[in-house]
């Protein structure tokens, strides 16, 4: 099995609108190259895990390649209802994004995975896979009130993804 990132978008590579596409809101250039960078240093696969998967995985690869995003989208996360129709939780406001990511991780055997998001809705096991781009205002390269896929997340990734895996 590949190396896995688990990508959210809002937070992430989209923090303040950098004009709009057919797709929706343009990403921040910079946080487009860290994740290139990040795609480069561990050649990991990208399943998508925001809510921006609800419009399909297909459009999803599309909007990748239209707009010259750097790795390969292999899949979008389950959405809450699959995770309540498996029995992982009983209703849907009990679906944290960690449960979704889960059940990824769990039907594919993934052994080596990072999840990259603004929100902490993961869940405990996942902590030490997990590179939180919120109350960053420490480096330099965050926008807004410390959000962003920075260098320094983008280490750590590198660090998670080429550490666990070997
Ligand atoms: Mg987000």
């Amino acid at each position: 099995m590949d190396k896995i990132i688990f990508l959210d978008i809002d937070g992430v590579l989209n923090v303040i609108g950098q004009g709009r596409d057919e797709f929706g809101q343009c990403f921040h250039k910079h946080f487009e190259d860290n994740l290139r960078w990040i795609i480069e240093q561990t050649g990991a696969k990208i399943v998508i895990s925001s809510t921006w998967r609800m419009s399909g995985l297909s459009e999803m690869q599309r909007m990748w390649k239209y707009r010259n995003l750097a790795g390969e989208v292999i899949d979008i996360t389950p959405t809450e209802v699959d995770v309540v129709e498996r029995g992982t939780c009983e209703f849907y406001d009990q679906v944290d994004r960690g449960f979704e990511i889960q059940q990824w991780i769990d039907d594919n055997n993934v052994k080596c995975y990072c999840i990259i998001d603004d929100d902490n809705d993961m869940l405990p096991s996942q902590k030490n896979n997990f590179v939180r781009t919120a109350n960053n205002k420490d480096h330099p390269d965050c926008i807004d009130i410390g959000y962003g896929l920075t260098r320094k997340c983008a280490e750590r990734v590198v660090e998670i993804l080429n550490k666990t895996c070997t």
